[in-house]
């Protein structure tokens, strides 16, 4: 991975479903994809590394991994990216902020940040089932 991207990889994509019961039944029984997390609204999935999320009445949303959030920011902003969401902490737990691609696709930056043991995780798994879950 180049690192003068400031991309380290695909933290998830997130796709909208209008029924998310049916939606989960698809993708985990009929595809067979391993779920790891479910909310009232949201229901996540791992395909070979990359988690993939179900969002009731969502938008398509690729969200990218990088390690600073803020600084990611910034030099976005000075290149004329127009951002929709600034840095902020999510209710899910990690650091966040959207901008929109030329088609007014959502693009979201984040980082897995975790605020109890200071460990910078590099997938939404690895930061749900090591560290949200586990510092209940
Ligand atoms: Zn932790």
């Amino acid at each position: 991975m180049k690192k003068s991207s400031q991309i380290e990889g695909v933290a998830h994509i997130t796709i909208g479903v209008s029924d998310l019961k049916k939606s989960m039944h698809f993708y985990q029984d009929t595809l067979g994809l391993d779920k790891f997390g479910e909310w009232p609204a949201y229901s996540i999935f791992d395909i070979a590394g990359v988690s993939f999320g179900l969002e009731l009445k969502g938008k398509l949303e690729i969200c990218l991994l990088v390690e600073d959030v803020d600084k990611v920011y910034q030099n976005l902003k000075e290149k004329g990216a127009k951002f929709v969401m600034e840095p902020k902490e999510a209710s899910w737990g990690g650091r966040a902020a959207t901008l929109l691609d030329p088609d007014g696709n959502k693009v979201t930056i984040e980082s897995f940040h975790c605020k109890v043991c200071g460990k910078v995780c590099k997938s939404y798994r690895e930061f749900l089932e090591d560290h949200l879950k586990k510092h209940k």
